[in-house]
């Protein structure tokens, strides 16, 4: 059976951008009769986001989404976050960095999906483990596994190039997983078959794919789906004043209407959908 889910992070109110994300991933599921699930990726914050989850519900309901069980929190499963991490250094696979974003800039030497490469400086530097980001050596752990593939339903079958990012950190020095380890033992502890996401997280899916590899985790098909964008080009943001579904539902529009107008592509004017983006942070 497929299942999908939606995993936003309570960093702020949803806008259109999330429900288009959230629309595609139930009608992926329904359309198949599977399942739909939510998921709050809520390991980022200091204090409780609790709240704007609940409203995450409200306006995920707001548009007519159902989705199976209660909503899983990421604050829940920092155990199982450990637990993987520690698999993968007693693999040998793992090794403490202090260096700070700055310096990783100033030290890259080439640019990969997301920034500057890491140079691996502190890959034989046997740092202090006591407050380290943990990065994974990822030349070593594709010794381990071999050339890998993955299959995304649009843009077909991918060689896995996790070696773009270099080495990646796992787990960071404020929080216990970084988003790609996180996402890949969530999707697995949910059962997730089918992963739903925008295109500028198509790379990523090289990073997540060798983690599956590395872990034994079961290795799902990917749907990058396209990203809707102002005319700029750039992703629809709270912060440059894409109106909340919240600001939409208390002005009085009706919420399935807009989420069947997504469905059929049919935006606000300013708003289109861009299949991938480039250099966008
Ligand atoms: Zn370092």
């Amino acid at each position: 059976m497929i299942v999908t889910r939606f995993a936003p992070s309570p960093n702020g109110p949803l806008h259109l951008g999330h429900a288009y994300a959230a629309v595609v991933a139930h009608d992926l599921a329904r359309a198949r009769g599977g399942r739909f699930l939510l998921r709050i990726e809520d390991i980022d914050g200091e204090r409780s986001r609790e709240e704007l989850a609940e409203k995450f519900a409200s306006d995920l309901k707001w548009l007519g989404l159902t989705w199976g069980g209660e909503a899983v929190h990421q604050s829940a499963r920092l155990a199982t976050y450990a637990e993987a991490a520690e698999r993968l250094k007693a693999m040998g696979l793992l090794y403490p960095c202090h260096c700070t974003r700055a310096e990783v800039q100033a030290a890259a030497t080439a640019m990969g999906p997301d920034g500057p490469v890491y140079p691996g400086t502190c890959r034989h530097r046997a740092a202090d483990p006591a407050g380290a980001a943990w990065r994974l050596d990822v030349g070593q752990a594709l010794e381990i596994t071999g050339p890998l593939t993955w299959l995304d339903e649009i843009a077909g079958e991918q060689a896995a190039r996790p070696d773009l990012f270099g080495d990646v950190v796992l787990v960071r020095k404020d929080a216990p997983a970084s988003y790609h380890l996180a996402a890949t033992v969530d999707d697995a502890a949910d059962g997730i078959t089918l992963v739903t996401r925008g295109a500028d997280l198509f790379a990523a899916t090289h990073v997540h794919r060798l983690l599956q590899a590395l872990l034994g985790l079961p290795v799902p098909t990917w749907h990058h789906h396209g990203l809707l964008v102002e005319p700029d080009g750039r992703k629809l943001a709270k912060r440059r004043n894409a109106p909340s579904l919240a600001d939409r539902r208390r002005a009085g529009e009706d919420g399935p209407a807009l989420a069947d107008a997504l469905r059929a592509h049919r935006f606000p004017a300013g708003i289109s959908l861009a299949s991938s983006l480039h250099g966008e942070p």
